[in-house]
């Protein structure tokens, strides 16, 4: 199969969709890859290494495109509507839902698009999503132990204290792929960590791995409450699958925080598990509430383009190379992957998307 791959162009990412070792794959398997020029210098990857794995660098988006599969890291911009096609296979994130022009375009064009975050594995769990999970938790506290120094806003703590002086507390709300990373990360510094979640089987397997280290806590609101008033820094990291993150540190509780603690709202790309979270953006990550600093960066692995890059193709690779050796023939012998079907010849095919247009599917 030909496979393309663009250039990412929207605003600020760095990530390319297959890296030069997973190229290489590839062309070991008889397919020709074309890379767009440039494609990987955001993550620190020349196109010499491309051309060296056995890419071939066109130096057009419009070249890219044109190959008979398309693997991309975001969903296509307006600038891209142009190059989708009915025999185009378009593999990518896609987040149709939150997309109307977008799922317009796909829908006119015929496309087939299988999307990253809706494709399943055998235990139900959604693999492409996970490493970004893995990338934001890690980073949360790394951000945040950022945010708590003086200069930042924050309280002028060091997360794991030193001989003689305590060390922070970090309070982490929602234990799942985002929240385990995050206090992994904060017992690394050697900060005091709590994990609060609603599943209690969740809160046992976490009390399992890390054998007492952590305290961990059910979610109801006086916990929360309680929890909230300790907290030096505060991470959100709770998932309703399909639904607005639920509202768990609320506005009354601010003031009760200590003066100068972090809050970073990992949920916000949902919506937020504080209410007085925003989305906010790189280059402006944060701002304050009663003394409180807040951070509600919605990409947070956008900063880290590299990891973010390596991570997601460890995962995307194996799909890719099954889709590429079988075609649609690889929906069909895998019910997780077809899950992945957003759109074919003109039809949407995943449910969630069409419950959010009020479209059949
Ligand atoms: P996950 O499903 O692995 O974990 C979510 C956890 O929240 C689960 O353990 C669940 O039991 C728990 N939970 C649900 N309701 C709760 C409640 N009322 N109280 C306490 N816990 C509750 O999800 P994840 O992959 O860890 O993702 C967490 C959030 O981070 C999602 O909103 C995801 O979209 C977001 N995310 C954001 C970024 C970013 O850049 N900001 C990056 C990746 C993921």
């Amino acid at each position: 199969m030909i496979i393309g791959i663009p250039k990412e162009i929207k605003t600020l990412e760095n990530r390319v969709s297959m890296t030069p070792g997973a190229v290489e794959t590839l062309v070991r398997q008889g397919h020709s890859v074309l890379v767009e020029g440039g494609a990987g210098v955001g993550s620190g990857l020349a196109d010499e290494e491309y051309r060296q794995a056995g890419a071939t660098i066109v130096p057009t988006a419009a070249e890219a495109w044109g190959a008979e599969m398309v693997i991309k890291v975001k969903e296509p911009v307006a600038p891209e509507y142009g190059f989708l096609r009915k025999d185009l296979l378009l593999f990518t994130y896609l987040h149709l839902a939150a997309e109307e022009a977008l799922t317009k375009a796909m829908l006119d064009s015929g496309v087939t698009g299988i999307a990253y975050e809706t494709v399943k594995d055998r235990a139900g769990t959604l693999p492409l999503l996970t490493p970004m999970s893995e990338v934001a938790g890690r980073m949360a506290t790394q951000v945040g132990a950022h945010h708590l120094e003086k200069s930042q806003g924050g309280r002028g703590m060091l997360l794991g204290g030193v001989p003689g002086v305590p060390p922070a507390q970090v309070v982490v709300i929602g234990g799942g792929v985002v929240g385990t990373n995050a206090a992994r990360i904060a017992m690394g510094m050697g900060a005091r960590v709590m994990v609060i979640d609603l599943s209690h089987q969740r809160l046992q397997y976490l009390d399992d791995i890390f054998d007492g280290r952590l305290v961990t806590m059910t979610s109801t609101e006086p916990n929360i409450r309680a929890a909230v008033q300790q907290a030096d820094l505060l991470v959100g990291a709770v998932l309703v699958p399909g639904a607005k993150a639920p509202k768990l540190v609320t506005r009354d509780m601010l003031p009760t925080m200590k003066k100068g603690s972090v809050i970073v709202d990992v949920a916000v790309d949902q919506g937020g598990c504080v209410e007085t979270i925003k989305a906010t953006t790189h280059d402006a990550p944060t701002y304050v509430v009663d003394d409180v600093v807040h951070y509600g960066v919605a990409n947070m692995p956008g900063a880290v383009p590299r990891t973010s890059t390596f991570a997601l193709v460890n995962q995307t690779l194996p799909y890719a190379l099954r889709i590429a050796k079988d075609g649609l023939g690889a929906l069909r012998q895998d019910p997780g992957l077809a899950l992945g079907l957003n759109t074919m010849e003109g039809t949407l095919t995943c449910p969630a998307v069409g419950d959010a247009f009020g479209m059949d599917c």
